[in-house]
């Protein structure tokens, strides 16, 4: 239902948690959050934003400084809202997160061709077989990383998506793509807020990137770079917002 991402010099928890406040107008059963400092740390629950605010303090007392971070609002389509089936959803070192909104259309085919690969699953969403295939996809091709094992991962799912993700093992960008579901880069100065609507951007920089669909981003602390599914790099034009 609702995304935001931050990357950049900012302590990531109170501008996530603020972000999914902002997107707390479209609706939701549940809220969590990433964050990555060196490993990642979820929290995650039914229930409001503020519920998970005081898990997040806990959260910011074992990750202090974790200046990178992802969060979701969910509106379940597939599993009960409950704590198990809120994003992010992690693969099974823990090393990658993921949050989705949208439909993966195709899950069931996935999540099958993942079980017989040995793979267990922990919720009953459709999106949590984007945390497993990417780490699958990754493990039977070594030369992959974060991003084109994301690329590659989403040339094999139907749907829609507007999605995030971040890895322990390429601890410096968060990746995002967009298909049928809103995705928009805030461009600040050293950081990058990412979110599904500019609601929860405008308060820190004017300036954005809407992602049309079939693209997927890196974006760093220094930068972003777009391109296609089909690894065609995008230029992409800047948006003002006026407020
Ligand atoms: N289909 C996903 C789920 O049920 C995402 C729903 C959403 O967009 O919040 O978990």
């Amino acid at each position: 239902c609702g995304i935001v991402g931050y990357i950049g010099w900012q302590e990531a928890a109170p501008v996530l948690l603020k972000g999914l406040k902002r997107l707390e107008y479209r609706g939701y059963d549940s809220a969590g959050i990433a964050l990555l400092n060196g490993t990642i740390s979820v929290m995650k629950q039914k229930g409001n934003v503020s519920g998970l605010e005081t898990d997040t303090a806990k959260l910011r007392e074992k990750m202090p400084g974790a200046t990178i971070g992802i969060g979701h609002t969910r509106w379940a389509t597939h599993g009960d809202p409950s704590d198990r089936n809120a994003h992010p959803h992690l693969n099974a070192a823990g090393d990658i997160a993921v949050i989705h909104n949208g439909i993966i259309e195709n899950y069931s085919a996935l999540k099958q061709e993942l079980i017989s690969e040995g793979y267990l699953f922990i919720s009953d969403t459709d999106s949590e077989v984007l945390v497993h295939l990417i780490d699958w996809l990754w493990k039977k091709d070594a030369s992959l990383d974060l991003e084109s094992a994301t690329r590659t991962a989403l040339r094999h799912v139907d749907g829609a998506y507007g999605l995030c993700v971040i890895s322990s093992r390429e601890p410096d960008r968060i990746v995002v793509a967009r298909k049928g579901s809103p995705l928009v880069i805030g461009i600040g100065e050293g950081e990058f807020f990412i979110a599904s609507d500019a609601a929860p951007i405008v308060e820190h920089t004017n300036k954005v990137v809407y992602l049309s669909d079939g693209e997927l981003a890196v974006v760093t602390k220094e930068g972003y770079s777009v391109k296609t599914i089909e690894n065609v790099e995008q230029e992409k034009l800047v948006t003002e917002l006026d407020f």
